[in-house]
């Protein structure tokens, strides 16, 4: 069987867009760039300064719709400027990014990110996440590849609003667990264990760094600390993401997210890497590792991510809707150990207790 492994490129720093000639040059000279309005505001600026003394050339800028869906996509295909570039720059968040990761896989065109926030490794994975045009999650789409190369100014996503961080990081954080608690025991090949053991970047850098960050973040100060947090969510977790089959991709901290979905109240107020976070903690009380859960809870602490579903104002009833959800998803199929409502609930009690234990 053929398998395709991608790792992904990036140029990291303030100055990190001072790389574009040289690294994008080779795909030739004409350019689409393609974004979010604030994240063109902000980083469009600095991108066109780097080609100005270089033999390429911006000839459109464009709006991505506002949503990652085909049909943006597709709307974007008809531009005579798209038609006509060698490359697309796609400039802005998760969904921007994905939108051009969908078009470029359509028109067979390289495509550069510059990711303005880090609140996801879109910047460099081939998946994306699809909706439809009413925000409606619709599928995964997968690109032949990542993208050709990413562009992380740290000074911009320093800079950005301090939530998008912050929720990152509790996705990263699960990336560091799942993935292992998925594929325990399974015979893996080359590239699922080069995703499990690179799971680990997913969390060491986190713990060493996160804290400080997020301070950094709070001042919009970009340093070193916000450089290893920022690779952790967005070249780890992207990393290991292409590397893994969906199957190690995701377990019980994602199922209890998507379980917690079914509240429109949590939907509304929550971000989707604050609800993962804490699917972190059940996840590793399922997995009766107190030493990580207490390094975990006194982490959360510090950064104020949550350590008790009571945070987010649900009830016992509700609870038990949620775990229903939870255990529905395809995520826990594949687990070190079956995982049913029961043990969901045995876990999240057991986790109140514990958080109350050692919290005074
Ligand atoms: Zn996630």
């Amino acid at each position: 069987m053929i398998k395709n492994t991608f790792t992904s490129n990036y140029t990291i720093g303030e100055m990190a867009y001072n790389e574009i000639p040289k690294i994008c040059n080779i795909y030739g000279k004409k350019i689409v760039m393609i974004g979010g309005n604030i994240a063109l505001e902000k980083a469009g600026q600095g991108i066109k300064e780097s080609i100005k003394n270089s033999d390429m050339e911006i000839i459109d800028t464009l709006w991505y719709g506002g949503q990652a869906s085909f049909e943006n996509a597709e709307m974007l295909s008809e531009h005579e400027s798209v038609k006509k570039a060698d490359m697309i720059f796609s400039v802005g968040g998760g969904k921007a990014l994905d939108t051009c990761k969908i078009l470029t896989n359509k028109i067979k065109k390289p495509v550069f990110t510059f990711p303005t926030i880090a609140a996801t490794c879109a910047a460099m994975t081939s998946v994306c996440a699809v909706y439809h045009p009413d925000g409606v999650f619709r599928d995964v789409y997968f690109r032949y590849a990542p993208a050709e190369h990413s562009f992380i100014n740290t000074k911009i996503i320093a800079e950005a609003p301090i939530k998008y961080i912050w929720a990152g990081i509790g996705d990263t954080l699960a990336k560091g667990y799942e993935p292992e608690f998925s594929a325990r025991g399974e015979k893996l090949d080359f590239s699922n264990s080069m995703g499990v053991t690179l799971s680990s970047l997913c969390k060491e850098p986190i713990f060493k760094n996160g804290t400080k960050a997020v301070e950094d973040c709070k001042i919009q100060k970009s340093s070193d600390e916000v450089k290893e947090v920022v690779l952790s969510i967005i070249a780890a977790t992207g990393t290991v993401s292409n590397a893994l089959e969906m199957k190690y991709n995701s377990c019980a901290a994602h199922a209890l997210c998507y379980g917690f979905s079914i509240l429109s109240k949590i939907e509304e107020n929550h971000l989707h890497g604050e609800l993962v976070s804490y699917g972190v903690l059940v996840q590793t009380m399922m997995d009766n590792n107190i030493e990580e859960l207490k390094k975990l809870i006194y982490f959360y602490k510090s950064v104020k991510l949550p350590i008790s579903y009571k945070e987010f104002g649900v009830t016992e009833d509700e609870l038990e809707k949620v775990i229903e959800k939870a255990c529905s998803t395809g995520d826990i199929e594949k687990a070190c150990i079956k995982i049913d409502k029961e043990i969901y609930k045995d876990a999240i009690n057991k986790l109140e207790n514990f958080v109350q234990s050692i919290v005074k």
